[in-house]
């Protein structure tokens, strides 16, 4: 019982969820369920996929069976998961569905905070270094996500905070050395045996899933 470990990855804009995770799976070959990335690889033709194109977040209640199989698919490695849940409404679900005491997962959630002000400079920095998404350029529309962040996830983060069955640890990743911040992940998640050359700051950029945005 509570031997596969669900390991949620949390933050904000910039806070470096795709990077952290990059890094612990090239420690510890965690199973990755990127949920951005599989909601890219859907058929043109699925109503999910149909509303990304149209730039709005997918419904909640078509998610859940995407990410339950993803999860499911995961079979008893010890996994990532990344951009779910990012509301209260799927934290809800996550909650029930899989930190119930006769579920087999062990629900551990780490956030990556990072101030505001910090979370702005370093959107502004990534684009203007090349390593940035398509979306970074309008600063409407990184003020947008910061705001659905603040009113939608962060609700969703403290309801995780505040649930018994998981293990919630906050990394205060406002610190400029990447190598600082992971460590930070990995002795929270009780990780201890670090393979430094492992460490790949760019990681992110380089991934098949970045250049897709
Ligand atoms: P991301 O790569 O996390 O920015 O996600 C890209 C797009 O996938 C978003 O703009 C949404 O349309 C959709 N998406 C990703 N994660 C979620 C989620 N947890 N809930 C709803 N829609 C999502």
């Amino acid at each position: 019982m509570k031997d596969v470990k669900i390991i949620v990855l949390m933050g904000g804009q910039g806070a470096g969820k795709g990077t952290h995770a990059k890094n612990l799976i090239a420690q510890k070959g965690f199973k990755y369920v990127e949920t951005g990335a599989i909601l890219r690889g859907l058929p043109k033709d699925s109503p999910a996929a149909q509303i990304m194109a149209r730039g709005e977040l997918v419904p909640s209640n078509e998610l859940f069976e995407i990410i339950e199989n993803a999860i499911k698919a995961s079979g008893n490695n010890d996994m990532i998961l990344d951009g779910f849940p990012r509301n209260v409404e799927q934290a809800k679900w996550f909650v029930e569905k899989y930190t119930a005491p006769e579920s087999p997962y062990n629900a551990q959630v780490v956030y990556l905070s990072l101030p505001e002000s910090e979370m702005l400079k370093r959107i502004a920095n990534r684009d203007k270094t090349g390593g940035g998404r398509a979306d970074d350029k309008d600063p409407a529309v990184v003020q947008k996500r910061l705001a659905a962040f603040k009113s939608e996830t962060l609700p969703a983060v403290k309801l995780l905070q505040q649930s018994k069955g998981i293990q919630f640890y906050e990394v205060d990743v406002s610190p400029e050395s990447f190598e600082t911040n992971f460590a930070n992940v990995c002795k929270a998640l009780g990780i201890s045996d670090i393979d430094k050359t492992k460490i790949n700051v760019n990681i992110a950029a380089t991934s098949a899933c970045s250049k897709q945005r």
